[in-house]
């Protein structure tokens, strides 16, 4: 028997009374649960298996598949149900975990960057752009995709007022250096002062930076364009996000 915290991440009914969940795990990263009797149990058991519920799950292990024996919710996100746009928003960087910690075996980074990222998303203090922007880049520097965003690749200038971000190379070009290149996305030096704290900063100062609303929405634009280029694939629950923001 092994005991496990994790948060769930999907679930799939099967038959009448069966489902599997997906679940997040700091050890194990990405692993299915088979729930029995999903639909009969209730209570603390039935919430801790249900989407966005991080929980204790203890389980048994056969064949390679896992059996869930019992389940103790620590956190629901229960808040996140209140608003459309958050929960669709929370299924959103779901869909984007499941795909790109499949592989993944220590996922402390990326789990806790998901609890802290859904924490600000359920209590409002934080824009759904700002948390959009910070989830999408610093998961792609947790999982390997790290933009370059040291210096102009071909000057060295550190802080240009003014550059493109290129989505060919995964790098930026000052203005006097770019040479129109049609495949990348115009930013400012303050843009780029906040792609550089979301990817190196502390967890504990990770969500405390200022941007005006302009800003923050070309910040999302662009974490999403760099997402979807890195993992080429598209997410539908982005696309529905989108059309409720009216994006
Ligand atoms: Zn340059």
């Amino acid at each position: 028997m092994t005991t496990l915290e994790g948060i769930v991440l999907k679930e799939r009914t099967v038959g009448e009374q069966d489902k599997f969940i997906d679940v997040l795990t700091k050890e194990k990263g990405l692993i299915e649960l088979s729930v029995r009797g999903a639909r009969k149990i209730n209570g603390t058991s039935s919430s801790s298996t249900q989407l966005f519920a991080y929980s204790k799950f203890c389980y048994n292990e056969s064949k390679g598949k896992f059996h869930l024996n019992s389940s103790e919710p620590i956190h629901i996100f229960y808040e996140l149900r209140k608003s459309l746009t958050a929960i669709s928003l929370a299924s959103y960087f779901a869909d984007i975990l499941r795909f790109s910690t499949a592989s993944l075996t220590d996922s402390g980074n990326v789990l806790r960057l998901f609890l802290n990222t859904l924490h600000f998303l359920e209590n409002g203090q934080r824009s759904e752009a700002m948390l959009k922007s910070v989830f999408e880049l610093r998961l792609m520097a947790e999982t390997g995709f790290m933009p370059d965003i040291l210096c102009c690749r071909s000057c060295g200038c550190f802080e240009p007022q003014e550059l493109y971000f290129s989505l060919t190379d995964y790098c930026f070009r000052c203005s006097e250096c770019s040479h129109g290149d049609e495949n990348s996305f115009k930013l400012t030096i303050s843009e780029l002062s906040a792609i550089r704290h979301i990817v190196l900063a502390d967890f504990n100062r990770l969500f405390n930076f200022r941007l005006s609303d302009e800003s923050l929405c070309r910040l999302s634009g662009f974490s999403e364009l760099y997402i979807l280029s890195q993992l080429e694939r598209n997410f539908y629950t982005l696309d529905f996000y989108k059309s409720l923001i009216g994006k």
